[in-house]
This record gives structure tokens, C-alpha cells and sequence, in this order.
């Protein structure tokens, strides 16, 4: 499956089925060690029991260590969007890093160069939400701070990769916590061109007790609780 993208194989033993998951998100890490060799031999290791379904080395070098039809060992304890142990859904991709314990450093432009293509491939066959592109920190915040904050996510973004960073969208005054309530509002449906009527028609549904048009706590957690009960699919 499109191996002009892959330079090398080096089959990796630990894996195993998918057992019907579909696959459905991709991870993003980097292989915290010195050198890709190192990484390498380690995710092949049976007695190590981890490993990728790629490895990217600095000089841009795509190395296939497990079919993506197979459940690599990547993920580890996780959780994103209701579901745990994400391996079984997802593609795991390690970037030759270094890591925050051994001098943590800047991806060089052939990684990312090698790691676009590779991506948007995965994307496209899979027709992955790019909400479901994610590092390992993201869906193992507790334990993990891989690829780690000097990851050029807005890269991938410009290629529709993944969400784009919020400070590129237009969100008004991020200050303005009143305007992050009304867009909220509006995402929530309503129309907000008479922010103050938009919020009292908010209230006569949902807070009867007191109609002002007034933005105050019981308001926002009502908003918020009825955004999340819908993202969570409770409502629709
Ligand atoms: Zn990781």
C-alpha cells in the first residue's frame, strides 16, 4: 500500500490483530532515544513489547515496522473521545527524537517533509476525522509529553491534518469572555446578532427563574453542560 512512501521495512514481532476495530484516529510520537537505530532494535525487541507502524527518522527516512492492518503496540494506557486503550484503533507513527529527557529538540524539515505524505495517505484511506490526529501527550496526558510542545502541528494543519491551532481562527478577543459565550451560543444554534435578546431567549428556555440577559455563572455552566451532553452524542 503506497510504498513509495516507505524507504525501508524492519518488521517489528510485536503486534497483534485488530479484532475489528476500525481504524479510526492516528498518534503521533517521538521515540525518545539517541539515536533511530537505538529505536528501532528496541521496537523490535519481542521482551520490550512496543512499537509503531512507522518510524521517521531526522533525515526523512520512513521506516515500516508493522502493517498498518495490525494492532502495533504504540498507545499504551490512553483514552480519546469515549474510547480507552486507542492501539486497537489507531496508527501509531514515532519521530526520531531525542525526548525531554535526553536534550529534546526541533523536527527537521525533511521529517516533516517525509511524515506529510505519509499522513495525508493515512487520512485519505481511512477518512480519519482530523480531530483524531493527535500526540501520544494528548491521549495519555498523565504519563506522556510526546511529540511535545515543539511539534509543528500548524504544518500538518496547513495541509488539513489536523485542527488548526485556535489562536489561527477567529475568536474575537480571547479576553472578551463574553464573546467566547456568545460564540459558544451561536454553536450551540442561536443567532447572537442581538447578543443581549439572543441571551435572554437562551435564558427563557433553559433558566427560566431569572430572564436579564445577563451572561452570569449559572448561565455559562448551563451553555457549556449542554454543548458537551451534544459533543458527547446524548443530544443531537
Ligand atoms: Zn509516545
Amino acid at each position: 500500500m503506497a510504498d513509495e512512501l516507505v524507504h525501508r521495512e524492519v518488521p517489528s514481532p510485536n503486534w497483534n490483530e485488530r479484532n475489528g476495530e476500525a481504524i479510526s484516529m492516528v498518534v503521533l510520537h517521538y521515540t525518545d532515544m539517541l539515536s533511530a537505530d537505538e529505536a528501532i532494535e528496541r521496537m523490535c525487541d519481542p521482551a520490550a513489547e512496543v512499537s509503531a507502524h512507522y518510524l521517521i527518522t531526522e533525515e526523512g527516512e520512513v521506516v515500516r515496522l508493522v502493517p498498518e492492518e495490525k494492532r502495533a503496540w504504540h498507545a499504551g494506557v490512553s483514552y480519546w473521545r469515549e474510547h480507552a486503550n486507542v492501539n486497537g484503533r489507531s496508527i501509531g507513527i514515532e519521530l526520531q527524537n531525542p525526548g525531554h529527557t535526553n536534550g529534546y529538540r526541533a523536527f527537521p524539515e525533511a521529517q516533516i517533509d517525509a511524515l506529510i505524505p505519509l499522513l495525508a495517505r493515512i487520512v485519505q484511506d481511512y477518512d480519519i476525522p482530523r480531530a483524531n490526529v493527535v500526540g501520544h501527550s494528548d491521549i495519555a496526558p498523565a504519563r506522556k509529553s510526546d511529540p511535545g510542545e515543539l511539534f509543528p502541528w500548524e504544518r500538518l494543519a496547513e495541509y488539513n491534518l489536523c485542527l488548526p491551532s485556535p489562536d489561527k481562527l477567529e475568536l474575537g478577543d480571547p479576553f472578551d469572555n463574553d464573546g467566547a459565550f456568545y460564540l459558544a451560543l451561536e454553536r450551540f444554534g442561536y443567532d447572537i446578532s442581538n447578543g443581549h435578546k439572543a441571551v435572554e431567549a437562551f435564558q427563557r428556555r433553559w433558566r427560566p427563574a431569572k430572564i436579564d440577559g445577563e451572561i452570569d455563572g449559572q448561565v455559562r455552566a448551563i451553555l457549556f453542560q449542554l454543548l458537551l451532553d451534544r459533543d458527547r452524542g446524548l443530544t443531537r
